[in-house]
């Protein structure tokens, strides 16, 4: 098929006119021929039978029956009136329902005639109904090009009420695909197609919209989002292959003394297998000669910081400055407070930049960036501000990713006028399917494995009604010597209530404990104050720490040993996970109590359940991207990546690996799609990425 028949504006279709267009560009995004071909069904339904009214169950399903309407009445009811059809067939009657468009049924409904209905059945008065059946006239019924399935169209409500129906649709589909006489050329190479079995490019849009049968349905279904999902990989893996031609990094081709030193005498512990083999990961990059784009991700506890401290020395050691953002005061302070303890040994000058600095201070961190008296700053977003210029900055690791946006990201690679390496570590694990399609354009290292020692964390459910029990096991722990979280939510509609409830649970765990120190932390104090009351936890001077999740992220007490999180129903799968992972970080056994009230959804009672049962971050991250979808995950927000047409990245996991594999064993064979076999390949791409079809991702 012709690329021009298939870039005609919408509104020269048949039956569709500059109204409808308006209509379907607006609602649907269907602008072209080409577009509306491409507006997949997103269900079917299956008419391979007839029904006979005598065969009708209760609460059976949608099904087809063959009859005519012999009356039609007005029913007067309290609420409208409603239009009932006698309809038989040659087992029996049943009634046909509207409660609306009575006006065009009257006149246009024929009596005495045979038609084919469809549609959902009743049992009422001791009869079937079907409100608002499909109906077709018998004899056209016969004359369409029909299958036995039927595809079933997304709509909206304008949709409807203009009267674009899903039978409308389907006339639309089908007058686009007679036009273009079923033909259309193909977009995946021979060797694909015969390697992977699949159908061609007009068989599997014919039969996306009209399956002549299940398994063809299925066929077109595969060929489809094979090819989706192709085309993403080879998009990220070329850019990936691209950037690392195009974009040179800095060589850090020396292993030095800071790496060395540290490495023979002030490691604090031995490595784990996984630290080793990321660190060794993160050595190859910096010496490839391109710049690394690396996500490392590691559960909570699993000891990112030490790794991003040794690949630091990498740079310290070939004569470079390096940076540590994180996305929080507390965690700045406690990485800074980390780095410099475990660097007491060696002469390396660390420097903190927080939104609360002096302005001297400031001044002063400034002029020792750029004469480059500094090797480490650490801070928070304060470090990409466009006062702070380093002398040469050489890497820049970002912690907990997903709090920082795509464009404070890219802002960090604007320090130098050679990017410096970038390294980002993510305690949330991102299911590897949806790492594969969001952050295909970064490496990706992952720490799998804990510390030796760690016990997992006891994670229980309690009603608010077992409170009193609950305070009992806090007491009993305490005087073990252990210290305990209670952690309350905060989310920003409910600012001021949330803030209440902490409040409150603040007076009466102080009423409950009088003879214990309280901390207390949240998002309104300043962060002097914040400090302050979280040195004393740290420290040990007080043995529980009520605040809101401000605390979720990274911070380190061994010595704590219990979560307390209160509302739990209204925290997310990863927020619950990130809460869990500040305790079972010492010796102790740990435990995590997610209290809730009697009320919870179903969603709440399997996030619930999932935190008792496992504390496996990417098993819970995969149950977490089930329950809310891809597009809500935490960092995903923006890249619009998950806006697919057909493929869907979780269930159709086997098929994105494939589709990966096939993408980067065809990039290995042919990086710039110059083979003559690959042109088909190389022309679809090219117009899909013109066509701009292909996301944009993390630039
Ligand atoms: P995260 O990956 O959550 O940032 P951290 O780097 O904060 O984890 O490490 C968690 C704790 O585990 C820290 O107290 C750290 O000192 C300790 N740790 C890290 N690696 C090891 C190791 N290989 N053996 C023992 N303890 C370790
Ligand atoms: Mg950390």
């Amino acid at each position: 098929m012709s690329g021009n028949l298939l870039q005609t504006p919408i509104e020269y279709l048949k039956g569709v006119g500059p109204a409808r267009a308006e209509l379907l560009k607006k609602e649907l995004g269907i602008f072209t021929y080409r577009d509306l071909i491409n507006f997949f069904p997103n269900r079917y339904i299956d008419k391979t039978r007839f029904y006979k009214i005598a065969e009708l169950q209760r609460n059976s399903s949608d099904v087809q029956v063959v009859g005519k309407i012999v009356h039609l009445k007005t029913v007067e009811q309290k609420r409208g009136k409603r239009l009932v059809a006698d309809f038989i067939d040659d087992t029996g009657r049943m009634e046909l329902v509207w409660f609306r468009g009575h006006k065009w049924i009257r006149e246009n409904l024929k009596l005495n005639t045979p038609y084919v209905i469809f549609g959902k059945t009743n049992w009422f008065n001791g009869m079937f109904s079907m409100p608002h059946p499909e109906m077709e006239l018998a004899s056209d019924y016969k004359n369409n090009l029909r299958t036995a399935m039927q595809p079933v169209y997304s709509s909206t409500e304008l949709l409807a009420k203009k009267g674009v129906t899903n039978r409308v649709m389907m006339k639309f589909i089908q007058e686009a695909l007679k036009q273009t006489g079923f033909r259309f050329s193909e977009s995946l190479s021979d060797e694909l197609i015969s390697d992977l079995k699949l159908i061609s490019k007009s068989e599997a849009l014919f039969n996306i919209h009209f399956p002549k049968n299940q398994e063809l349905l299925a066929k077109a279904q595969f060929r489809l989002k094979f090819e989706e999902l192709f085309y993403i990989q080879l998009q990220l893996l070329r850019r990936n292959l691209l950037h690392k031609r195009k974009i040179k990094g800095f060589n850090f081709d020396k292993v030095g003394s800071n790496f060395n030193d540290f490495y023979q005498q002030h490691l604090p512990f031995d490595l784990t297998d996984a630290q080793k083999r990321v660190i060794k990961e993160i050595r190859s990059d910096l010496g490839s000669g391109a710049q690394m784009n690396r996500l490392l991700q590691g559960d909570v506890g699993s000891g990112k910081t030490i790794v991003a401290l040794m690949s630091m020395f990498m740079a310290l050691d070939n004569g470079f400055q390096a940076c540590l953002m994180a996305p929080t005061e507390i965690l700045s302070v406690q990485h800074y407070n980390g780095l410099v303890e475990l660097c007491k040994e060696l002469n390396t000058s660390i420097y903190l930049l927080t939104g609360s600095t002096k302005t001297s201070k400031r001044k002063e961190i400034h002029e020792k960036l750029e004469n480059g008296e500094i090797d480490i700053l650490i801070g928070t977003h304060a470090l990409i501000e466009d006062k702070v210029k380093f002398k040469n900055l050489g890497l820049a690791i970002v912690d907990e990713q997903h709090r920082f946006g795509v464009a404070q990201r890219a802002k960090l690679w604007k320090k130098n006028i050679v990017p410096p390496h970038v390294l980002v570590m993510t305690a949330t694990p991102i299911p590897r399917t949806l790492a594969m399609s969001v952050y295909g354009d970064l490496d990706i290292s992952v720490i799998d494995e804990l510390p030796p020692g760690r016990k997992p964390v006891k994670t229980v459910h309690r009603y608010d009604s077992n409170r009193l029990k609950v305070f009992r096991f806090i007491r009993e722990e305490i005087e073990k010597g252990r210290q305990v979280y209670i952690v309350y939510p905060l989310i920003q509609e409910s600012e001021k209530m949330d803030y209440k409830d902490l409040m409150d649970g603040y007076e009466s765990i102080a009423r409950e404990f009088p003879d214990f120190q309280l901390s207390i932390v949240h998002g309104q104090m300043k962060p002097a104050d914040k400090d302050y009351e979280m040195e004393r936890f740290v420290k040990g001077e007080t043995q529980i720490m009520v605040a809101t999740t401000v605390i979720e992220v990274g911070v380190n007490v061994p010595n704590a040993s219990v979560m307390i999180i209160e509302s739990a129903e209204r925290f997310g799968l990863s927020q619950l996970h990130q809460l869990r992972g500040r305790v079972g970080r010492g010796a102790d056994q740990s435990y995590c109590i997610l209290m809730t009230s009697h009320k919870l959804s179903e969603d709440s009672k399997t996030r619930i359940s999932t935190m008792t049962a496992t504390t496996d971050g990417f098993e819970i991250a995969e149950v977490d991207l089930k329950l809310r979808g891809p597009g809500d995950l935490m960092g995903t927000q923006q890249s619009g990546v998950l806006n697919l047409k057909i493929a869907d990245v979780v269930k159709d996991n086997d098929i994105l690996k494939a589709a990966r594999a096939y993408a980067s064993a065809l990039l290995k064979e042919d990086p710039d799609l110059s083979l003559e076999k690959n042109a088909v390949i190389k022309n679809s791409y090219s117009r899909l990425m013109k066509n701009k079809t292909i996301w944009n991702y993390i630039s």
